[in-house]
């Protein structure tokens, strides 16, 4: 699966990389940042997890 980050929705409440660390970073800013994008298959779950938590609705897994 992809995943990508809706930058006008993040507020940066870094739910996403607190539960999926290999996919999300925060960046200077606490907005986060896809370090990759192709999600490999480990860390779907994980990915899955963060999509469901953020309160923005600005994470799309496709
Ligand atoms: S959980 Fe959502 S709003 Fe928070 S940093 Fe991640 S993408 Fe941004």
């Amino acid at each position: 699966v992809k995943v990508t980050i809706d930058k006008g929705l993040c507020s940066g409440h870094g739910r996403c990389y607190a539960l999926a660390p290999e996919v999300f970073e925060p960046d200077e800013d606490g907005f986060s940042v896809v370090t990759q994008q192709d999600v490999p298959s480990a860390f779907e779950a994980a990915v899955r997890l963060a999509e469901q938590n953020c309160p923005e609705g600005a994470v799309t897994i496709s």
